[in-house]
């Protein structure tokens, strides 16, 4: 289902032009307007998701498929040194268009694109007792 005022509901469903790499029945691929690097693309399902919360797992599985195959097409044509793939949920991870998408992001040794985070040093026990309770939930 679509919601009126989602701005990637109408890119989505061609409402709105946007440059296209990409279109089938569960998606469509479009380059970012102000990409991170050249090529930065966003996988983005038709149907409405807010974000990964509340996806299902075929869909899911379909998106990163697509986003395997513009990887490989952006490797081809751009040549880059490496990808990433980024994909925020909640404003806290750095969303801000709230329908679901993925980010395909070329990278080139010494671009400026900066994903790297601080890593820490967990409690003695904290990965065995956080694995076990995780691993309940799936
Ligand atoms: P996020 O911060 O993960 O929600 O990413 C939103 C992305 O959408 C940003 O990289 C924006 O540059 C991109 N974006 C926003 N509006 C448009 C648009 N109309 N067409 C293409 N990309 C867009
Ligand atoms: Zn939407």
């Amino acid at each position: 289902m679509s919601k009126d005022d989602c701005i990637f509901c109408k890119i989505a469903n061609g409402e709105i032009p946007s440059a296209t790499v990409y279109e089938d029945s569960i998606c469509r691929v479009i380059l970012d307007v102000n990409p991170a690097n050249k090529g930065h693309a966003l996988v983005i399902p038709k149907e409405h998701y807010d974000d990964i919360f509340s996806m299902d797992a075929d869909t899911a599985s379909k998106i990163f498929t697509i986003a395997t195959e513009v990887a490989k097409a952006q490797k081809a044509e751009l040549n880059p040194d490496g990808l990433n793939i980024v994909q925020n949920n909640g404003e806290a991870a750095g969303q801000t268009v709230f329908h679901f998408h993925m980010h395909v992001i070329p990278r080139f040794i010494k671009d400026d694109v900066n994903i790297k985070w601080l890593p820490k040093k967990p409690e003695a026990d904290e990965l065995e007792t956080l694995s076990k309770a995780l691993r309940k939930r799936i």
